[in-house]
């Protein structure tokens, strides 16, 4: 006989556990869609305070105008955002995805957001600098289409509990996607409760004693 399939089960109430135990944590930060795909670029290998130290910078500099942003010069812009970190290639990443912006939509949000998700999803990955978790956080969080994001936090959790062992990006983002209803409001509460679990409980070195997931090894004991 085949075992029952309790991943549905088994992720949402992970879901409702951290949402009754953190609250909702109103990812992602940001004015609006502009500011947001900005963040989702800035944010890669640095702590969001240096963000919103860049995007403060950026706001000051170009109010967050596209065709401002597109006709500043790489150095002046990596001035700019100096305070993300890396700021010589963000400002190149950046400057390449305002680019696809403007040529793409016309630099308007609501052009983009009529786009098919899939065929958005191919067009980000193919600008010089974004990688799927950028693209993803850019489609659900700017956007508020269906995509789950996966990070390395994601991974560490599910992987520590033994729940899920995908090889692949597309084999994680199928897990949750298959398993949860089809909601960007879930995905985006979801992977920010995670963000939010594994920088405060499920660090390198965790601490299950006190965690909200700790009743899981007990569930996966029975
Ligand atoms: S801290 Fe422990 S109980 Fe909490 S999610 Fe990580 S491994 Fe699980």
């Amino acid at each position: 006989m085949s075992q029952p399939n309790t991943a549905p089960n088994i992720l949402f109430k992970i879901y409702q556990v951290l949402l009754n135990h953190f609250g909702s944590q109103n990812w992602w930060p940001g004015e609006n869609e502009i500011e947001i795909m900005v963040g989702a670029i800035l944010t890669q290998n640095t702590n969001w305070q240096n963000v919103e130290k860049g995007i403060k910078n950026l706001k000051e500099a170009t109010n967050l105008d596209p065709i401002i942003i597109n006709k500043l010069p790489l150095k002046k812009l990596a001035k700019i955002i100096k305070p993300t970190g890396f700021y010589n290639l963000k400002a190149k990443r950046l400057k390449e995805f305002i680019k696809f912006f403007l040529k793409e939509y016309q630099g308007k949000v609501e052009t983009m957001e009529k786009e098919d998700e899939k065929i958005l999803r191919e067009k980000l990955l193919k600008v010089k600098g974004i990688g799927k978790e950028t693209a993803d956080s850019i489609l659900l969080y700017a956007l508020n289409k269906p995509v789950f994001v996966i990070d390395n936090y994601t991974k560490r959790i599910f992987t520590r509990h033994k729940l899920f062992f995908g090889k692949s990006y597309e084999e994680w983002q199928e897990y949750f996607i298959k398993n949860l209803p089809k909601d960007p409001k879930i995905y985006n509460e979801y992977h920010a409760l995670l963000v939010k679990l594994a920088k405060t409980y499920c660090l390198k070195n965790p601490l299950c004693d006190y965690c909200p997931l700790k009743f899981l090894f007990q569930w996966q004991s029975k």
